[in-house]
């Protein structure tokens, strides 16, 4: 079994559950006593969403890439990165280390195609849902991505920065995330993406008419499925 090297901490809330799952993700796969070789970086999520704020995306890459440095040293064989809205900077980290990055917007793509869906509604950080890293990586796997008009953007962002990554958890914020969803559905997702790894801990596949794509859950089964391949 590879070691598993998390960036976590953003937030940490999020990086509770991915070690969660892969731990339990282990016990179903070996059996037994088995469970997941684990390192983690989980940094001052405050810090990074100044970062983010203030538009210093270079700063936060040269932080990230830190932190991988200090998980390669420490014997990652596998760097995964917690949060979709950071793989901003995915670039700087896997030029700061020789150990792989799995990338999220790869994996998520995976699980679209897998699913035989070719237009997704896009759920995440304004960051995520605005900007091309994370959109484009998606389409570049031949699908397309739709997200939600400005003013439900502008709820989805809020519900994630000043409830969820607190551990809040609101029916009502449930009920709106719905209802975007719904909208999009209505645009023509044939799926939603939720494009946040605090998202799942809110909605999921009772909150839509189509599939959801859970990006902390398949992140962690990617992970497993390279941590624990036969060359492992
Ligand atoms: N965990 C979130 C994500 O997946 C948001 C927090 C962050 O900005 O990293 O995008």
């Amino acid at each position: 079994m590879r070691r598993i090297g998390l960036l976590g901490g953003m937030s940490w809330e999020s990086s509770a559950l991915f070690y969660d799952l892969l731990n339990r993700g282990v016990t179903e796969r070996l059996g037994g006593l088995h469970s997941a070789r684990v390192l983690m970086s989980s940094v001052d999520f405050a810090e990074i969403e100044e970062l983010q704020r203030a538009g210093d995306w270079d700063r936060a890459g040269e932080v990230l890439a830190g932190e991988a440095k200090r998980l390669e040293a420490a014997g990652a064989e596998l760097l995964v990165l917690c949060t979709n809205t950071m793989h901003k900077v995915a670039p700087a980290i896997e030029a700061a280390t020789g150990v792989p990055l799995l990338h999220l917007g790869d994996v998520t793509a995976a699980a679209v195609r897998r699913a035989g869906l070719t237009t997704i509604g896009l759920l995440g950080t304004r960051f995520t849902m605005e900007q091309h890293f994370y959109v484009d990586r998606i389409a570049r796997h031949g699908i397309a991505v739709l997200v939600p008009p400005p003013e439900d953007r502008e709820v989805v962002h809020r519900v994630i920065y000043d409830e969820l990554v607190l551990g809040v958890v609101r029916d009502e914020s449930r009920t709106a995330y719905a209802q975007v969803m719904e909208r999009l559905v209505a645009r023509g997702a044939e799926g939603i993406v939720l494009g946040c790894t605090e998202i799942e801990l809110l909605v999921g596949a009772d909150d839509t008419s189509v599939p959801v794509f859970p990006t902390t859950q398949l992140h962690v089964d990617a992970a497993l499925d390279a941590a624990l391949r036969e060359d492992a």
